[in-house]
């Protein structure tokens, strides 16, 4: 399989060329047109896999197809465990979102610094990465709200658990319309991300690769 078969624009396929990718790996030749066809996916995959690329891409996809006349609020949300996760895959969306036409706003935010620059950072945000806490605390704030979200993305969800993020994940959820598209990315299968799969995903497409 190349990125021209995959169903993504020649804009990406260009910024996907100048990042060195020659061919996709196989997360990305499953995920990819899966989620470009507006499908759930649960990934069994690890960080190495190219999990992030197999969702950034298809989703920016689906940005670029929006036009858009006025800002829009955030539509798609990307909750990670971790500070450092945040910075990547808000670094992977802003590096493939230059190659999309009318360009795309991504903010990472995230707990253990200053909520203030946050408070105004998220204002205009398409796509808006953030750990569980932060998110809430922003949302109490009213600095945003989820009811615009039409694409949810639960990356590295194993360790959202592990790190005991499972009530604030679950306030989440609660806040989000039902009516969305969702992806969950998790290392392992255990019992709770299971759950969390259950009570989060509609008919998905599961890749374990
Ligand atoms: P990830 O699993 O998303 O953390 O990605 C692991 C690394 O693989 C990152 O450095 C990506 O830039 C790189 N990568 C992702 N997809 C491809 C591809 N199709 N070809 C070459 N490198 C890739």
């Amino acid at each position: 399989m190349s990125f021209s078969q995959l169903g993504l624009s020649e804009s990406l396929q260009r910024g996907v060329a100048n990042q060195g990718y020659a061919n996709p790996y196989p997360i990305q030749d499953q995920a990819i047109p899966a989620i470009l066809a507006g499908r759930d996916v649960l990934g069994i995959a690890r960080t190495g896999s190219g999990k992030t690329a197999s969702f950034v891409l298809p989703i920016l996809e689906k940005l670029q197809a929006f036009t858009v006349t006025k800002k829009q609020p955030v539509r798609v949300l990307v909750v990670v465990p971790t500070r450092e996760l945040a910075a990547q895959v808000a670094e992977v969306f802003q590096a493939f979102g230059d190659y999309v036409m009318r360009g795309v706003k991504t903010v990472a935010v995230f707990g253990g610094v200053s909520i203030a620059p946050q408070l105004a950072a998220v204002r205009g945000a398409d796509v808006l990465v953030a750990t569980p806490g932060r998110l809430l605390d922003l949302v109490a704030q009213k600095a945003l709200k989820l009811s615009s979200v039409s694409i949810l993305v639960l990356d590295e969800a194993d360790k959202m658990l592990d790190l005991g993020f499972a009530d604030e994940m679950k306030q989440v959820f609660d806040l989000l319309p039902t009516a969305r598209q969702t992806i969950l990315f998790s290392a392992t299968l255990g019992d709770g991300v299971k759950a969390m799969g259950e009570q989060t995903l509609r008919d998905p497409l599961t890749i374990d690769i």
